[in-house]
Order: C-alpha cells, then structure tokens, then sequence
C-alpha cells in the first residue's frame, strides 16, 4: 500500500490493534536504543520478523547510529516521548514541546507522525493535543509483562498462540534480555500457527 495512503487512515486516531479477520499480529518493542539494541535488530534479521520500535528522543540523540539501524532492518520507528514522562502530567504547551523534541530526534518518518505515549498513560486532554497534532496514537492489544521479572520460558508460555487473537499488537521492551532469549520460540511458534508477522503499520492497512 503506498505510504500516503498508510498515513491518510491511520491520521489523527488512536489504535489499539488491527483487523480481527487477518492472521497477522504485530511485535512492538518499547523503550530503545539501548544497549541490546544490535542484538534485537540481528536477530530480528536472522527471523526475517518486522517489527515495530518505539523508541526516546533523547536515547536517540545519545545513539545517532540507531535510527538508520532500525530503518535498515526493514522495521518501523516510532515516537515514545523525549524523555518518557508520562504525558498526563503535562500541561498542554509542555506535551506540545515533548512531541516537538521527540520528532526532532527521530527525523521524519515515511508511516506519518506516531506516538506511543510512556506507561500507555493517556487521558482526554493529552489524547485531544495528539489527535490535534495529527499522530497516530499507538497502543497495544496483548502485554506480555516482560517487565516483571518474568523469565524467557514464562514470556513463551504467555505469548503462546492459544492467547493471541489476529490483529493483536504485542508489547514487549527493548532492554530486556529475557524477551530477547524467548522471541525466536515465540515467532517460530506463531509462524507455526499460521500467523504472519508485520509491522503495526502494515497490521492496520489489511
Ligand atoms: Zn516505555
């Protein structure tokens, strides 16, 4: 689908997963660059898996290197704040700044402006500004908590087939070496279940 299209019907919404009648699901990572960052994009490359990285401002500016990376690897990047504060504590003219700063760091992007707001925290008066800005607002579906201490074998258990649904938005975080060690079980066995696997924006444009 050309991208002008992509940006046109996702603008100014706020989305939580894609069409429940394909068998596609999307991985999301939250949180980078980082430090594992070359590690998830190898292995993402040795999968053959698309995915979806929303990543800091201000980790950007620290890792130049990380935003060609990304795009290289054939994934999406999107926004998740400069500085990941959540985005109900800020006043309107300051979320205003944190997306401006955020964008900056980012570059353009082909998908349009999007933006995953830190902590899935969102309200009516920071959802109004971002809709306004024209972001699409992107959340997830299925949370795979791997950020409660969880190990690789209970990260494979939970995103196991049986618990997903087509056109599910996974969430998982870049800096999480556990996610890392159960990602290729979790791909193999969704690929297995006949799911394909897709960037979040490719899940929204059936
Ligand atoms: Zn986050």
């Amino acid at each position: 689908m050309a991208q002008e299209v992509l940006v046109r019907a996702t603008r100014g919404r706020i989305v939580w997963h894609g069409p429940r009648t394909a068998r596609r699901v999307a991985i999301t990572f939250d949180d980078g660059p980082g430090d594992l960052t070359d590690e998830y994009l190898a292995l993402l490359s040795e999968l053959d898996v698309p995915a979806t990285f929303f990543v800091m401002g201000n980790y950007c500016e620290q890792l130049p290197d990380a935003r060609g990376a990304y795009l290289r690897g054939g994934h999406q990047l999107a926004g998740h704040g400069y500085y990941h504060e959540r985005f109900t504590h800020l006043g309107a003219r300051a979320l205003r700044d944190e997306l401006n700063r955020m964008d900056a760091a980012i570059g353009p992007l082909p998908w349009g402006k999007w933006v995953r707001p830190p902590h899935g925290s969102i309200g009516a008066r920071d959802a109004a500004v971002m809709l306004g800005l024209g972001y699409t607002v992107a959340m997830w579906s299925f949370d795979s908590r791997d950020y409660d201490g969880a190990d690789a074998a209970t990260l494979i258990e939970r995103c196991a087939p049986a618990n997903l649904a087509p056109g599910d938005v996974l969430l998982f975080h870049e800096a999480s070496a556990p996610t890392l060690a159960a990602l290729p079980t979790i791909c193999e066995r969704l690929r297995a279940d006949g799911y394909e696997l897709v960037t979040m924006a490719d899940l929204l444009v059936a």
